[in-house]
């Protein structure tokens, strides 16, 4: 399959999976940063350290921005919902589970259609109730996913770069993932 098909396969997979929104940008607007990484390290989100699919585990950003740069075209894909408060966990957490289980599935489609992606989801992997690390090797190596902000993306400025936006308005919460080809 040559490189338009490729793409044209990708853009496919992404309509019948249903993301709310989905842009485009060159790979060659993505630029890792140290600042994000350093956030990961702040132990905010509490996964650093904790997980096969977080740092330190995943290796430097600059393995990231290699990884990027041999990729030409990014697809950046949101599920995108409507909250009925601000406070509306619910709604929150469904996206996000969401998010996870349609970039984990137009994963596994490009992989059976043998298109080679870099695929980086939204968030922590979360396929086992508890990670094996770092006493047991990864249970799902095959289906692990590392998160744009832990391989040093600002999710903000990927969003910007491909033309849509990161927050979509009062009351609506978004999750982002990018896949490149
Ligand atoms: S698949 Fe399981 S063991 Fe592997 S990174 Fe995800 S949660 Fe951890």
């Amino acid at each position: 399959m040559d490189t338009e098909a490729q793409i044209a396969t990708v853009k496919q997979l992404i309509d019948a999976i249903g993301f709310e929104d989905c842009g485009t940008c060159p790979a060659s607007d993505l630029a890792v940063r140290a600042d994000v990484r350093d956030m990961c390290a702040s132990g905010k989100c509490r996964m650093y350290g904790h997980s096969w699919a977080c740092p330190p585990a995943i290796g430097g950003i600059e393995k990231y921005q290699k990884l990027i740069d041999q990729r030409r075209t990014c697809f950046v894909v949101q599920t995108v919902r409507k909250l009925e408060d601000e406070f509306d966990g619910e709604t929150m957490m469904s996206a996000e589970r969401e998010q996870k289980a349609r970039i984990l599935k137009l994963y596994r489609r490009l992989v059976a259609a043998g298109i080679d992606t870099l695929v980086l989801a939204a968030g922590t992997c979360t396929l086992c109730e508890t990670c094996s690390y770092p006493d047991a090797p990864c249970r799902h190596p095959e289906s692990r996913l590392v998160s744009m902000e832990a391989a040093g993306l600002l999710v903000y400025q990927v969003c910007e770069a491909a033309g849509i936006p990161y927050n979509h308005g009062p009351l609506t919460i978004a999750y982002t993932s990018a896949v490149l080809l």
